[in-house]
């Protein structure tokens, strides 16, 4: 009646299959967001513990959150850029990953910010901004929300 499957099968979801560049974006956030659901757990006793009453009533704003949400996904074969957006009361932020193909998934290999001096224009009133070099863009070295 029921086919036995071996182990390999039954593995299911890998997270290294070849997602298109959006997928994997996605995933990395969920996780993210997994892990940042767990943290908030944990923190909220702590601020229980520590914040005075006025902090107490905002301690929300103190919790680990992540909003962002794919925007835009540029790929060519062996490499693709996807930009992502979070939202704030104000403003929008967006930051841009550089993604390499490895093996038979994606890697994020850079993590760019939107420039929040001249809003990713590169541009500073006729020169270029200098923050960015004119990029509109700038490397966070990993720091990422
Ligand atoms: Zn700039």
């Amino acid at each position: 009646m029921f086919e036995r499957c071996g182990p390999a099968a039954s593995l299911g979801f890998s997270a290294s299959r070849m997602n298109t560049p959006q997928q994997f974006i996605e995933a990395f956030l969920q996780e993210k967001a997994a892990i940042y659901n767990d943290a908030n757990a944990r923190l909220e006793p702590v601020y229980q513990e520590y914040f005075g009453k006025p902090l107490l009533q905002r301690s929300g704003n103190f919790l680990l959150r992540d909003r962002q949400v794919v925007d835009d996904v540029k790929q060519s074969s062996a490499s693709a850029t996807v930009i992502t957006r979070s939202h704030f009361k104000t403003a929008d932020l967006r930051a841009r990953y550089h993604l390499s193909t490895a093996g038979d998934g994606w890697k994020i290999i850079r993590i760019d910010r939107e420039c929040f001096i001249c809003r990713g224009t590169g541009r500073s009133g006729d020169t270029a901004c200098k923050k960015c070099a004119g990029e509109g863009w700038y490397d966070t070295g990993g720091d990422v929300g």
